[in-house]
């Protein structure tokens, strides 16, 4: 079998990539990537096709999806801040970026995208879990873009019966998540100031709670839907139902590290939701085989990537 990664270069994909070249089933991994927050010292090591331009050039879409028979389609800004100071970047990227990649699915002959939307979109709505019929309620320019994404999918398999499966995706965390850049994720940018002796900057008073899916989780749900084909039109939140508050991970990260967490409070963000946690039950009925990661050992697994990472590039 053989897969077109879209953003394969960035977090998500570069270990969704490392999972497919170990699996024997499947022949070709090929990435197209314009490096905008990715970065091929991700993939180095792989020795996989890399095709380097961005997902709005349609030839260049042409010449990545050719002969493969799905498309896990990964790339977009992904980070609320970066869309609200420009919005427009981000909606060429991820909604445009999301249309380009259907056509380019639908020339190569109707091939099997999966896609990743955000829990997100359910933005200002307060009920809980986020079950995936709630209204959705956007509250930054990416969240609207995420909504694009699955509407785009679901119109696509209504419209040409294109085989489609668009998840929401919550909080995905673990080794290979950046720190090193203004939008990085929280659970990377406290590791990583932690292990650095720096304190944790949080945004508002820390109460606000998310569901965190461990990067090799996802993966999992990525290759099984590959290899068994699961189509589903109606979005499907990627996450175990699992909720957390910001302050109630700086124990785990203690424990972690090894590190006593220094807290810096900052006023909430523009376009924040407050809370988060999904309902996986449509999950859990498509891929009944996979157990997440427990929080515990997934940020355990992270810390020490980020203390690897750190010691790799002290100079000997
Ligand atoms: P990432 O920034 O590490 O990866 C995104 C990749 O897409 C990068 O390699 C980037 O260079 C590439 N890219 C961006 N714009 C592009 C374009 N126009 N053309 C070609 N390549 C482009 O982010 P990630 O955390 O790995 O996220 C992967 C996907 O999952 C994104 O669609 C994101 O919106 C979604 N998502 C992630 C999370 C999370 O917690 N990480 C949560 C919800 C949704």
């Amino acid at each position: 079998m053989k897969i077109a990664i879209t953003g394969g270069a960035g977090f998500i994909g570069s270990n969704l990539a490392r999972a497919l070249t170990d699996h024997p089933k499947i022949t070709q991994v090929r990435i197209v990537d314009n490096l905008s927050t990715g970065h091929k010292a991700n993939i180095a090591a792989l020795g996989i096709d890399f095709v380097e331009g961005d997902i709005q050039n349609a030839d260049l879409l042409d010449q990545a999806f050719r002969g493969a028979d799905a498309v896990v389609h990964l790339a977009a800004l992904p980070s609320v801040p970066r869309s609200v100071r420009d919005p427009l970047a981000s909606h060429q990227a991820n909604a445009t970026g999301t249309l380009q990649v259907l056509e380019a699915a639908r020339r190569a002959g109707g091939l099997h995208v999966i896609a990743a939307s955000s829990s997100s979109v359910y933005g200002a709505n307060p009920r809980l879990p986020k079950h995936e019929d709630l209204v959705t309620a956007p509250m930054s320019p990416y969240a609207v873009t995420k909504l694009a994404t699955e509407a785009y999918l679901g119109a696509y398999h209504h419209s040409f019966d294109l085989p489609v499966l668009p998840f929401r995706f919550f909080n995905v965390y673990g080794p290979g998540q950046r720190a090193d850049h203004p939008y990085a994720a929280v659970i990377p940018k406290w590791i990583s100031a932690t292990l650095a002796g720096e304190p944790v900057t949080v945004y508002g008073d820390g109460t606000q709670t998310r569901d965190f899916t461990y990067v090799g989780t996802v993966c999992r749900v990525l290759v099984d839907a590959l290899l068994r084909r699961i189509v589903e039109p109606r979005p499907v939140n990627l996450a175990f139902g699992t909720r957390i508050s910001l302050l109630d991970l700086i124990p785990e990260i203690e424990t972690a590290t090894g590190l006593v967490v220094h807290q810096d409070h900052v006023p909430a963000r523009a376009g924040d939701v407050p809370h988060s946690q999904a309902d996986s039950g449509r999950l859990r009925a498509l891929f009944p085989m996979v157990a997440p990661m427990a929080l515990e050992e997934g940020i355990s697994t992270t810390a020490d990537w980020f203390r690897a990472s750190v010691a790799s590039a002290a100079p000997s």
